[in-house]
């Protein structure tokens, strides 16, 4: 496996919560791998576990996660994992995701540059460069 593109970090307003959460930092790496995708879903699992991943309830604040937006083109619908993820068009992934490509497209929604110019990007601020932080 090899690390072929990172974006920059961004320092974000949490989404979808209720209650008062610290902001998230956010950053989207871009892979070249020869697992296939359940055995990448689990890579990333040991990677949180190993970084010490608390699991609270649902969207509560966590210290870690590591998720699986898109593999290649493909589309997978099983129950442990689902590709895109859920999530790939919150804004804070579709801004990472152009750091890398604009022009990556996006099973059945679009090229990432232009599904960026219909989000709202407040609460999305670059915080620094992935190899500077790391
Ligand atoms: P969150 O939805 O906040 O990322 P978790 O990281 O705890 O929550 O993930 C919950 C479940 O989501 C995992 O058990 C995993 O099997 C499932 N899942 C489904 N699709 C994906 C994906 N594309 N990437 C990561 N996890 C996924
Ligand atoms: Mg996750």
């Amino acid at each position: 496996m090899r690390v072929s593109g990172t974006s920059k970090v961004y320092e974000t307003v949490p989404v979808e919560v209720e209650e008062e959460q610290p902001d998230y930092l956010n950053c989207v790496v871009e892979l070249e791998c020869g697992l296939p995708a359940v055995e990448l879903l689990r890579y990333c699992q040991g990677i949180e576990a190993a970084l010490g991943r608390e699991r609270g309830e649902a969207k509560a604040p966590r210290t870690v996660d590591l998720d699986v937006l898109l593999f290649g083109g493909e589309k997978i619908d099983a129950p442990e994992l689902r590709v895109p993820h859920g999530g790939v068009m919150r804004a804070f992934n579709l801004v990472g995701l152009a750091d890398l490509d604009a022009e990556l497209y996006i099973p059945q929604r679009g090229r990432v540059g232009e599904l960026l110019a219909g989000v709202e990007g407040r609460g999305i601020k670059a915080f620094g460069e992935a190899e500077e932080l790391c």
